[in-house]
């Protein structure tokens, strides 16, 4: 599995570019290549490799300062997780599974072997959502 992580995905999408890895990627996926975009790596995943069918408003909460921390259903797990100047999904296509909804927001989302999600799961000591990429990829 390969997991795009947060970060800023204009700058993520310039050197997956320069780099070369925006193909590679693209294949590997379709190939079965398990991938789990985190906050700009969701956006990288819909926007720019066109993997996953979303519509998405960056930067939807607002700026760096309203970053917040919030408790979360995920898969029946209560989890801690951090939304970090993060996207909202306004729009899923018609493949893509709804796996977590919070606050009327749609965070988790899935089709075949592509996963993403709004928030960052990396910030807090809880590994629930990696668990889930892990079976993901073993199932
Ligand atoms: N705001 C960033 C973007 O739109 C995403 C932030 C993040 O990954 N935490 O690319």
């Amino acid at each position: 599995g390969l997991v795009i992580p947060g970060g800023e995905s204009t700058t993520l999408n310039k050197l997956l570019k320069i780099k070369k890895l925006d193909e590679g990627i693209i294949e590997h996926s379709y190939k079965g290549l398990h991938l789990w975009g985190t906050c700009a790596g969701l956006i990288i995943l819909a926007n720019n490799l066109k993997l996953i069918e979303l519509d998405i408003e960056r930067n939807a909460y607002g700026s760096q300062i309203n970053s917040f921390s919030s408790k979360i259903k995920f898969c029946n797990d209560n989890i801690s997780v951090k939304f970090i100047r993060a996207p909202k999904i306004v729009n899923v296509g018609k493949n893509v599974d709804v796996l977590s909804v919070h606050n009327g927001d749609v965070i988790a989302v899935s089709n075949k072997n592509v996963f993403a999600t709004t928030f960052h799961p990396e910030v807090t000591l809880d590994d629930t959502v990696y668990n889930y990429f892990t079976s993901r990829i073993r199932n």
